[in-house]
């Protein structure tokens, strides 16, 4: 290997359940594809979660949030089980998620959707529809009507019981996540769609008006703009529409969520979220999956491919990126698959013996 002329810091939160066992894949994997780039990585591992819970009281102790925030990227494994699920919401483990990404001011959330040739079946789609589907949906998360105010319960004029919440965005906030998406979109095939509802909305009217405003920022991205009703149906009609969807934290949320049961393997979806400056944080879309931790059964590429989520948008090293990115493929290729990917003709393998199938194709790249 190259002799290291890059270092960066990487904060490890394994977490519970599966997310040891994911983790412990994805740092070898990690390790291996950046040293073959003349990069060095040094690993912290703190607790978080439900093994924080039980070890200190909290589930995001000062230590961890300090060592993530001092790091160049987190990589997060999963959190919550069965455990811990009666417990009151602040020591809930799922609290620990929800402050750091606060403490981390991680704004934006990437979400790709990719359906893989080898896993093409596996979509709730038919396959002409499926097939090449490759679209990441960029979700405002700090914002939105899930933070902004007037909020609560009350009494409207006549005395009826009423609920209600307020969606606002302020520019600087539609600024930063537009700025995101572009970079993103540039970083894929320069195609960006806007999901709103601004025929309806004046935050989404707003929102447009924002938009349109940084796309003359980016002249190299083709921009366009559609109401999030009809998003959510061309989803579904035909998904290879779309590159690169922003939108608000409510749409995203929803959006993104439609978007990854069009692949059909939640085990195989990674994630980003990110921030100004500072270090962002990545993590598999699934949970702890507590029904078969401890029992080498769970799938590592959605941490693998969040690894690779890692160098390509938090630290710019696409290179090795695309080495891991890579070798997932070769390694599906080669018909390994974990049990939630399994079909009949593939080879079922478990959690780190598909770690170290990674790790082998990862070698033979030239
Ligand atoms: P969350 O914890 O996000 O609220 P959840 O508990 O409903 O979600 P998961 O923990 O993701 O969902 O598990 C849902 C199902 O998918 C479970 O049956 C679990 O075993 C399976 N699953 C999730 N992740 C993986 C993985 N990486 N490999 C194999 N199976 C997985
Ligand atoms: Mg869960």
């Amino acid at each position: 290997a190259a002799s290291p002329s890059k270092r960066y810091s990487i904060t490890l939160l394994p977490g519970d359940g599966i997310g040891p066992e994911v983790i412990s894949v994805a740092k070898n994997v990690l390790t291996l594809a950046a040293s073959l780039e003349g990069i060095e990585f040094t690993f912290q591992e703190m607790p978080m979660g439900g093994a924080a819970l039980d070890l200190t009281g909290v589930p995001l102790p000062d230590e961890t949030l300090f060592a993530a925030k001092q790091s160049d990227a987190v990589l997060l494994g999963a959190i919550g089980g069965y455990k811990w699920d009666a417990n009151e919401k602040h020591l809930k483990p799922e609290t620990g998620l929800l402050k750091i990404r606060e403490g981390l001011k991680v704004f934006a959330n990437l979400r790709p959707a990719t359906v893989l040739p080898q896993l093409v079946d596996a979509s709730t789609l038919k396959k002409e529809v499926a097939e090449g589907v490759d679209v990441m949906v960029v979700r405002e998360l700090t914002g939105g009507i899930y933070f902004g105010k007037p909020r609560g319960f009350g009494k409207d004029e006549n005395g009826a019981e009423i609920g209600f919440n307020t969606e606002v965005y302020a520019k600087y906030e539609i600024d930063r996540i537009a700025r995101v998406a572009f970079e993103t979109a540039r970083k894929r095939r320069g195609k960006i769609c806007s999901v709103d509802k601004a025929n309806v909305l004046e935050a989404s009217m707003f929102w447009r008006k924002c938009i349109v405003e940084i796309s003359s920022e980016y002249p190299d991205v083709e921009i366009s703009h559609m109401y999030v009703d009809n998003a959510a149906m061309q989803l579904v009609r035909n998904p290879k529409q779309f590159d690169t969807i922003v939108t608000n934290n409510i749409f995203g949320d929803i959006l993104s969520d439609e978007a990854s049961m069009i692949t059909g393997s939640i085990g195989m979806l990674p994630s980003a979220s990110l921030g100004e400056s500072g270090p962002g944080l990545f993590e598999p879309i699934h949970g702890s999956a507590p029904d078969i931790a401890g029992q080498d059964k769970a799938n590592p590429l959605a941490t693998v491919l969040s690894a690779a989520m890692l160098l390509k948008y938090g630290l710019g090293e696409e290179s090795a990126a695309k080495r891991i990115e890579a070798a997932v493929l070769d390694t599906l290729n080669k018909g390994f698959r974990t049990g939630d990917i399994y079909s009949s003709g593939t080879k079922l393998v478990g959690c780190k013996e598909m770690g170290e199938e990674v790790l082998k194709s990862v070698e033979s790249q030239v």
